[in-house]
Order: structure tokens, then C-alpha cells, then sequence
């Protein structure tokens, strides 16, 4: 999946909920969905609204099932880890062969200095392997 593919499925799943909720919805909170879940495979991010939903334990300020209530992207994210440890396949990853075992690619880049250097990052490969686990790359 692309990003462009994932922000537009997180796209859906917000739009989904808010209606689920019956409320507006607001392009700053749409663009705060992309950012904080567009590192979570989307299906994840649907199970984990799901669950939400199914949330009976009551909230104490509002005195009603905390599902009832629209999530808060603090929650979703608690539970998008959960089923990420949950589902994460035992696979071991492979590299395309472009990028080395653990999928780094090493670049020529200038150092602060203006001299060369040696710079890594990871591979495409590797980021899409990352997120069908569920797992979250910094860099
Ligand atoms: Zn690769």
C-alpha cells in the first residue's frame, strides 16, 4: 500500500466513524487521523475502532459506555498497539536485494561539513514489511 493509498483508507475509516457518531467532521481532525494512524496498517486501525465501539466500561465524567462516546485518537492509538502485538506474523524479513538483510540502503550524502559521507535509510521494502506488523518506524 501506498501513503497515498493508507491516507486515503484512514480517510474512509474517519469519515465512517464520524457518521457512525453522528458528528461533523473537521479537516484538522482528519489530518491529526492521518498523522498519528498512517503508520498502522488501515485494517488495524478499523479493528481497532471496532473494539472501540464495543467498549462498555462506563466514563466516569460522562457517566456512559465509553464506546458510546467518539474516540479520542490517545485511545485508538492504545488499542492499535494492542492488536498489533496481537496479529504480528512470526515472519523474519527479506530483502528485495536492493537493500541490505535488515533493509537499510547505504547513500552518499555531505556531512555538516560538506564532506562526504556515508548515510543510510531504510528501503521500501523494509518500511511495508514494518507496517503489515504493525510496527512503527521513526526514521
Ligand atoms: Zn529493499
Amino acid at each position: 500500500m501506498t501513503t497515498k493509498e493508507i491516507n486515503r483508507r484512514i480517510d474512509e475509516i474517519y469519515i465512517d466513524t464520524i457518521k457512525a457518531y453522528r458528528m461533523e467532521s473537521s479537516k484538522a481532525e482528519a489530518d491529526d487521523w492521518r498523522k498519528h494512524f498512517h503508520a498502522y496498517p488501515p485494517a488495524h486501525l478499523a479493528k481497532a475502532i471496532e473494539r472501540w465501539q464495543a467498549t462498555t466500561e462506563i466514563d466516569p465524567y460522562f457517566n456512559r459506555p465509553r464506546g458510546a462516546l467518539f474516540p479520542r485518537i490517545a485511545d485508538l492509538l492504545a488499542l492499535l498497539e494492542k492488536i498489533g502485538k496481537e496479529v504480528t506474523p512470526p515472519t523474519k524479513f527479506k530483502s528485495c536485494g536492493r537493500c541490505n538483510r535488515d533493509g537499510w540502503i547505504f547513500v552518499e550524502i555531505r556531512d555538516s561539513f560538506g564532506q562526504p559521507a556515508r548515510g543510510a535509510r531504510r528501503c521500501e521494502c523494509y518500511r511495508e514489511w514494518a507496517r503489515s506488523r504493525g510496527v512503527i518506524l521513526a526514521a
